[in-house]
Order: C-alpha cells, then sequence, then structure tokens
C-alpha cells in the first residue's frame, strides 16, 4: 500500500473552505503549492473578512493575497500527485471532507483523528513554519506532511 499525507491551510469564502497552503508527501518528496485567491479581499463580506483577519493573525499567518497557483487547478494538482497512492491519510474532517469533494479518484481518505488507537500528533507550532508565513511559529501544512508522515509510518511498521 503506497499512502501520502495530505495538509491545506485556508480561508473561508462564503463558508466553503478555500485552500491558501497545499502539502503533499509521500516519504520522498514534499510538494507544495500556494494557491491565489479565489475573491479579491475588498470584495470578501464582513464575516469572511473578520475571519480572514483571525486565521492570518492567529492560525497560519499566510498573506490572503499571496499565491501563484491558479486554484483552477487543485483537482488536476491532487490527481497528477497522487496517481500512484493508494490511501491519503490527512488530520481533520473539514480537511477530509474537502479533498473527498475535490478529488473524485481512486485513493482513499482516511481522517487521522477517527484512529482511536493511538495519539495522532497534536499540530501545534513549536517548529518554525515556511517562508509562506509572516508567523514564524503558526500552522504550516509543510511542517504538518511531515510529522504526520512520521506518526503513520512508525505506526505501519510497528515502531
Ligand atoms: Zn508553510
Amino acid at each position: 500500500m503506497k499512502f501520502a499525507i495530505v495538509d491545506v491551510q485556508g480561508y473561508i469564502i462564503n463558508n466553503k473552505f478555500t485552500v491558501k497552503e497545499l502539502a503533499i508527501y509521500d516519504g520522498k518528496d514534499v510538494k507544495s503549492f500556494l494557491f491565489k485567491p479565489t475573491v479579491n479581499y475588498h470584495d470578501l463580506n464582513t464575516t469572511d473578512r473578520k475571519t480572514a483577519n483571525y486565521l492570518y493573525h492567529n492560525i497560519h499567518g499566510i498573506p490572503y493575497e499571496t499565491g501563484d497557483a491558479d486554484y483552477s487547478e487543485i483537482q488536476e494538482i491532487l490527481g497528477n500527485n497522487l496517481s500512484s497512492i493508494d490511501v491519503v491519510f490527512v488530520k481533520g474532517q473539514a480537511k477530509a471532507d474537502f479533498l473527498t469533494e475535490n478529488f473524485v479518484g481512486w485513493v482513499d481518505i482516511v481522517n487521522l483523528e477517527n484512529d482511536t488507537t493511538g495519539e495522532v500528533p497534536h499540530l501545534g507550532s513549536t517548529k518554525e513554519s515556511c517562508d509562506n508565513h509572516k508567523l514564524k511559529y503558526c500552522n504550516c501544512s509543510i511542517k504538518n506532511v511531515y510529522v504526520l508522515f512520521d506518526y503513520v509510518y512508525n505506526k505501519l511498521t510497528g515502531l
């Protein structure tokens, strides 16, 4: 069985989770993508703007307007990078739902939080984030995929 870890950080726009930073790790290479916003900041409604500010200042520190990948390509990116993968592990139901909705394919998507036989690592902010973030210690999907990969690998190999 070949597995990969996927993690995302994002914003909530019109009640929909929208990815900003995506990381995919299969144990060899981490692939990461930073997506352009789907709605300009100034066009966000008041609620979404407040949430965006909160997420930016307290959770992941990725500026709303940054990004170079086109959001319309997200399904293609997931498909291309998971073409040889059987199972994707993700931590968190919202992230699992997002992947299920955006990725119709051969891959099983498993939320690690539903696994009651182990202690899934807390994705805290103890290590430095990658350069996408304006906060030094915050939620970074690239950092997260390494932590979760080690956890799953050790669990599957019985270490
Ligand atoms: Zn990051």
